[in-house]
């Protein structure tokens, strides 16, 4: 769990003027960890090259000691690691696990604020230990350090004490090169016209234009059709009225969820502790984290106000029975299924 991606190499990742900044910095990291910039702090919006960038480090200090020892987590692992080794009374292991690398990369940081204190103050402590010892520590978050909701004023003052950059959209040159990068790395011939109007038509995030590249990609060899922009055009429209159709909202969910249990919509919203609301109440938060794209706590929002830490647990909840593959594991597929209508 939460190894290093493969392809979050530096050489994989193209410099832009949104973007020139923090890849100066993780350079800079990569090459002297434990030197300046402590903690780098990495933030912009989604699907902008955070989670890439950060990986990048990691690779590189790998390829220039493969004895480093490197930990990427999400805050999410984090939180629930800790969560674990209290339970099981193994918080010395945890110690050890978190507090003798060299390197910790801490994904999506601002899921720790609004934790129950505990962690927080277990994070404080970890970034301390690491820190004193001039471990690096890289953070990235969806928000600057001091927007992060409900984020201990100690904590915000650590993540800004090194070097706080943010990552903002490509510009058109930037995408075009993304996407010539793209399809050099899949072997892919596309001309440079076809790249232009696909990079001229998405221009909100890197992972949608990664999505919409292949999407295009596979219209056209589905099709028997060079890949014109005309084609593009055409695999386009046909991606985003899929997409469109395919994309159900948490209300959908819970609407088909309390249908198929025979519930009311405000059971799952609701706080009742009966089996047969909890399951299918963690069923919808689990379909919720899977199928949309909504954060956890606007999940937990969503459930009547619940904790984001609460949407986590039903999710684990419910990825374990269906691992069981028993009954829960056939409810949520048959659900799935009704979704697609
Ligand atoms: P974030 O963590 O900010 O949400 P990611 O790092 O997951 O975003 O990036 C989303 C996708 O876009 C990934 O597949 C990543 O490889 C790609 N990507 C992002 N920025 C770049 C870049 N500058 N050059 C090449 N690919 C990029
Ligand atoms: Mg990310």
């Amino acid at each position: 769990k939460d190894l290093l991606n493969p392809k979050y190499t530096f050489d994989n990742f193209i410099v832009g003027e949104g973007n020139k900044m923090a890849h100066a910095a993780a350079l800079a990291v990569a090459e002297g960890p434990g030197r300046d910039y402590n903690p780098l702090f990495f933030f912009g919006g989604v699907g902008l090259g955070k989670t890439h960038l950060m990986q990048a480090i990691g690779h590189e200090v790998l390829r220039t000691n493969p004895n480093a020892r490197v930990k990427y987590v999400t805050s999410e692992t984090f939180t629930n690691d800790f969560i674990n080794a209290i339970r099981t009374n193994t918080t010395d292991q945890f110690h050890k696990d978190y507090r003798t690398v060299d390197m910790l990369l801490v994904d999506d940081i601002q899921f720790i604020g609004g934790n129950k204190q505990s962690t927080q103050e277990e994070f404080f402590h970890t970034f301390n230990a690491l820190y004193n010892n001039n471990k690096h520590i890289v953070l990235t978050s969806d928000r600057d350090a001091s927007q992060i909701p409900e984020l201990e004023d100690r904590l915000v003052s650590r993540f800004k004490q090194g070097l706080s950059t943010d990552i903002t959209p490509p510009d058109l040159e930037t995408r075009i090169a993304i996407l010539r990068n793209k399809a050099n790395v899949n072997g892919l011939q596309i001309p440079d016209d076809t790249l232009s109007y696909i990079a001229g038509q998405i221009d909100s995030n890197i992972r949608e234009l990664e999505g919409a590249l292949t999407s295009v990609q596979a219209y056209a060899v589905m099709n028997q059709e060079d890949l014109t922009p005309n084609t593009a055009a055409k695999a386009l429209r046909s991606y985003r009225s899929n997409a469109a159709k395919s994309a159900p909202s948490i209300a959908d969910i819970q609407n088909t969820v309390a249908q198929y249990f025979n519930l009311e919509v405000a059971d799952l919203k609701g706080k009742k502790r009966v089996r047969s609301i909890v399951v299918p109440r963690q069923i919808a938060m689990y379909l919720s984290r899977e199928v949309t794209e909504s954060s956890l706590p606007k999940i937990g929002q969503e459930f009547g106000g619940k904790d984001h830490t609460t949407v986590l647990h039903a999710h684990e909840k419910i990825a374990d029975l269906i691992q069981e593959n028993g009954e829960v594991s056939r409810d949520v597929e048959s659900i799935k299924k009704l979704l697609q209508k």
